[in-house]
């Protein structure tokens, strides 16, 4: 992601997920990845196109590693 980009999903982030504890240890404290994750598109056949996807925002728990995903096509950041 770009620097703009970042920005726009962070501030998406802190807007709707306020307290930022990690579900797994409790922790408080998550670093956005700088690349996306992309999870691939499963068509009706059942084939798995992996030329196309869902973009996806990372945040990792800088304590255990647990990570959350934000769609970055609807929160509008792609
Ligand atoms: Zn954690």
């Amino acid at each position: 992601m770009n620097q703009q980009q970042q920005s726009a999903a962070q501030a998406h982030i802190n807007k709707y997920w306020g307290t930022k504890n990690c579900p797994c240890c409790g922790g408080y404290s998550f670093t956005m990845h700088p690349e996306l994750a992309v999870a691939p598109t499963v068509h009706e056949g059942r084939e798995i196109d992996l030329n196309k996807g869902t973009p996806l925002i990372v945040m990792r728990c800088n304590r255990c590693s647990y990570s959350i995903f934000f769609n970055g096509n609807t929160i509008g950041v792609f």
